[in-house]
């Protein structure tokens, strides 16, 4: 039968667990079977008698356009009509909350060919079991323009549209404020919009919380079987392997063991998918275990969710909670991590020296690692300002010459012990002994040769199971250990920002000893070379490191990730549990979740310190950051005169520090609003605290960022973040939803003055209009877990996998 409704499935992924599976009761079928969430979608499309359907995929789709095939087993193999899988036309795009119309337009012969007179636009990320006719009923006999389908107060990015009204809106997508279906509903006045309330389960995969609920979800009788009921079957592929086989000491409660699994432990209330094998002793609780992994000896797995090919050694215990599942990557090796010695190599630590953010992560990231009982050491160079600080409690270790450029240095090796952590710095006059750390003429042979001395001293210490490079500064550390007695030494590089590559004149291999090396031109490129030769790479975001597949961010290094991209892996940093306004000895007035309200008198303090008017209903931006091109400095300067002109009630508070270009534009912008703006230059110029803690909102609109702690540091403030969607702010800062009121800060998409404007707008109506929802969003901000354990927890797993592998 015909129908007269065309769907729209957006299939916008941006999760790591790419293949979300979601599995299926062990019903009157032998083996549990497995499901992709686009099943759901594709059977429920089925069920309603719909033939005429487009995927909108984004990123890698190969795998679900694998899966889908023709589109046979949901009867979309059709010559009119069928199923069609419609991938954005350019690249690089970023991916989006929600397709846009924008992507729509990409694809407009699909929505004019269609016959219908009704469109679907929905979500693969959801579970559920719809017939999408009653909605179409629904939206006609209440005659809306809209109708937004909602599971109890929960968005699912699905709606019923009429195919004329839609159309005007993709044709027009170019001049609209709206870009997706969920901008409209929100921002169009004209528009009847009505609520369709779904009944029955539903569960939208946002998270790892989500996922592995709702994959323990189907071993509950009630809910599996009102999901596959006979009348509304779920459509998969089907795979065929042998059946599982359990052995003596095999234990199965509550749980869906699928087809070519080995048991030999006890599995309880978990879903195991195909040809896992689970050793003798091994007890794995309130689990999703996916394919192919093996759960060794004695091991012991609770609320944990194991990715591909994961490999659990004997005798390793792993702890999640429902809430916060512990989450494997593919083909990693977990095990417990005794006696672990890591080597950390970078240019600058906290507290010892410190320019932008890699300093604090390496700082505390070190601290903690030491914490978990990894025995780390750092080494660095003994910089002029550390040496003017910390001389008095540096203790002489050892000295050696070092030979660069075929010169002899000589080098004198400094400790400090700074908690549990092992420092160690390098004296050397001609290298290291600078005013700043960065910016001069020969800071490539600065940093070669730094990487020289650190490969020269590896005899003089205990031997270490891994090294951890960072950026740049330390990149050719892997050719040196390679052309060493140490080749067989693992490396890890994390690249905390591809703009600083180190890119120099390639006399420096010679200089440094290395006579077989193959170059490709004149220059070399340390970063590069560092992507090319260290053993396993990460980058400090998920986001992020999905970004640089994309030649908007990777630059002229994707390429070179791209050939890595199996070993290369997105960890998000953490900040330290030391920023909390709880008690931070700086501020005004210590507050927490409990007395939100003594925020306010460091609000009063810091427009007081800044010598701005005093009035709690201003509404203070702040800022702290390195005043650079990437930070969206552009967007700035293109908006806040219109913004601030519109709008006296608006305070811009900016700490920063950079590149004089900026500086002399924004001390013009300044001038023009001097009873609004109070520009701080200078690093440290006044204690960021003040303006963490003191303003209402913090803004972050870059360009790019890799990681990005501003917005965690503000964050715990219960200061909210206004931040462009990209990198390391995408991975923590979640959109304020005006209708389910879920979120933590606000977020635009692109990198565009208007839209950045049009956000502080809107925040700025919320902070005036609706205060009981204003402190809501500061609870659920200050709430954000961006704990340093859950980061250095994921290194140490990441350390091990290498160490292993
Ligand atoms: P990046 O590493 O790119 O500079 P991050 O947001 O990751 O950016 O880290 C910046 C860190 O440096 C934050 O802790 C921020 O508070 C601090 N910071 C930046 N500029 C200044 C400044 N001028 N004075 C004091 N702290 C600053």
């Amino acid at each position: 039968m015909n129908s007269n409704l065309f769907v729209i499935v957006d299939a916008t992924f941006k999760d790591n667990l790419e293949q979300l599976t979601i599995h299926r009761m062990p019903g009157a079928l032998p083996f549990a079977g497995k499901y992709r969430l686009i099943d759901f979608t594709l059977s429920n499309i089925k069920n309603s008698r719909i033939t005429n359907v487009a995927i909108f995929p984004y990123g890698n789709y190969r795998s679900l356009q694998d899966h889908v095939g023709s589109g046979k087993k949901w009867d979309l193999d059709r010559r009119r009509d069928g199923l069609f899988i419609l991938p954005p036309k350019s690249l690089y795009i970023a991916p989006d909350e929600m397709i846009t119309f924008q992507r729509m337009y990409e694809h407009i012969e699909f929505f004019k060919r269609s016959s219908q007179d009704y469109a679907v636009i929905t979500s693969a990320n959801l579970v559920w079991n719809i017939d999408f006719h009653d909605c179409l009923t629904y939206h006609v006999d209440n005659n809306a323009d809209i109708t937004e389908v909602m599971y109890k107060n929960i968005r699912l990015k699905t709606f019923i549209i009429s195919k004329k009204l839609l159309i005007d809106y993709i044709m027009t997508y170019d001049s609209l404020e709206y870009r997706t279906m969920m901008e409209l509903v929100e921002k169009a006045p004209n528009l009847k919009v009505v609520i369709y309330k779904h009944q029955g389960y539903t569960r939208t995969i946002t998270d790892t919380f989500n996922y592995l609920k709702s994959n323990l979800d189907m071993l509950r009788f009630d809910i599996g079987s009102s999901i596959f009921t006979p009348e509304r079957p779920i459509y998969s592929k089907e795979k065929t392997s042998p059946p599982a086989r359990y052995l003596k000491n095999a234990e199965v409660k509550n749980s869906m063991i699928s087809s070519g699994c080995l048991i030999d432990g006890i599995v309880i209330n978990s879903v195991i998918a195909r040809d896992v094998i689970i050793k003798e002793g091994a007890l794995v609780k309130n689990s999703f275990i996916m394919s192919n992994c093996v759960i060794e000896k004695d091991s012991i797995l609770n609320y944990t969710i194991l990715d591909k090919q994961t490999i659990v050694k004997k005798n390793t215990q792993i702890e999640g909670t429902l809430q916060n599942p512990y989450v494997t990557q593919k083909e990693q090796i977990v095990s417990s991590f005794q006696n672990l010695r890591v080597l950390l190599v970078a240019s600058e630590s906290y507290p010892f020296i410190k320019t932008g953010g890699l300093a604090d992560v390496i700082g505390s990231l070190s601290r903690n690692l030491a914490r978990q009982g990894i025995d780390i050491t750092v080494i660095l160079p003994l910089y002029k300002k550390i040496r003017d600080t910390f001389f008095e409690s540096l203790k002489y270790q050892f000295s050696k010459t070092v030979y660069y450029d075929e010169e002899k240095y000589k080098i004198r090796v400094y400790r400090y012990q700074y908690k549990k952590v092992k420092y160690y710095f390098i004296d050397n006059f001609t290298f290291f002994d600078y005013e700043r750390v960065y910016g001069y003429e020969n800071d490539a042979d600065r940093f070669a040769f730094f990487n020289k001395a650190v490969v020269n001293m590896l005899d003089d210490f205990k031997p270490f199971n891994l090294v951890h490079i960072n950026d740049w500064h330390t990149s050719l550390i892997p050719l040196l250990l390679d052309n060493s007695p140490y080749k067989d030494l693992k490396t890890l590089l994390t690249i905390h920002n591809i703009d600083y590559q180190g890119i120099a004149d390639n006399k420096i291999i010679k200089k440094l000893g290395i006579t077989n090396f193959v170059f490709k031109n004149e220059k070399i490129n340390f970063l590069e070379i560092g992507i090319n030769t260290a053993s396993k790479l990460s980058t400090v975001s998920p986001t992020y490191k999905e970004e640089l597949k994309y030649e908007y961010y990777g630059k002229n290094l994707t390429y070179s990730l791209l050939k890595r991209e199996r070993e290369f892996y997105g960890i998000l940093n953490g900040i330290s549990s030391t920023f909390n306004p709880l008690s931070d000895k700086i501020i005004k007035t210590n507050y927490s979740i409990d007395n939100i309200e003594n925020k306010l008198e460091n609000k009063l303090y810091l427009q007081k310190k800044m010598n701005l008017l005093i009035d709690k209903n201003k509404f203070i931006i702040g800022m702290v950051t390195r005043i650079v091109e990437q930070k969206g400095f552009d967007l700035i300067l293109n908006s806040f005169d219109e913004l601030l002109n519109n709008n006296s009630n608006i305070q811009f508070i900016l700490l920063g520090s950079g590149d004089e270009k900026y500086i002399k534009e924004l001390i013009k912008l300044e001038q023009r609003h001097p009873t609004q703006i109070k520009l701080n230059i200078g690093y440290d110029a006044t204690s960021p605290n003040y303006i963490y803690a003191g303003a209402d909102v913090f803004l972050m609109p870059s360009r790019f960022e890799p990681c990005g702690l501003g917005q965690m540091i503000a964050l715990k403030y219960g200061t909210l973040p206004i931040v462009r969607r990209t990198g390391g702010l995408n991975d923590t800062v979640d959109k304020y939803d005006v209708i389910t009121k879920k979120g933590n800060g606000f977020t635009f998409n692109n990198y565009d003055s208007n839209e950045m404007k049009i956000t502080i707008n809107n925040v700025y109506n919320l902070f005036v209009s609706n205060k009981k929802d204003w402190n809501k969003l500061m609870e659920r901000a200050m709430k954000s877990d961006n704990s340093l354990a859950k980061s250095t927890q994921k290194y140490i797993e990441f350390y091990n996998t290498i160490i292993e592998n």
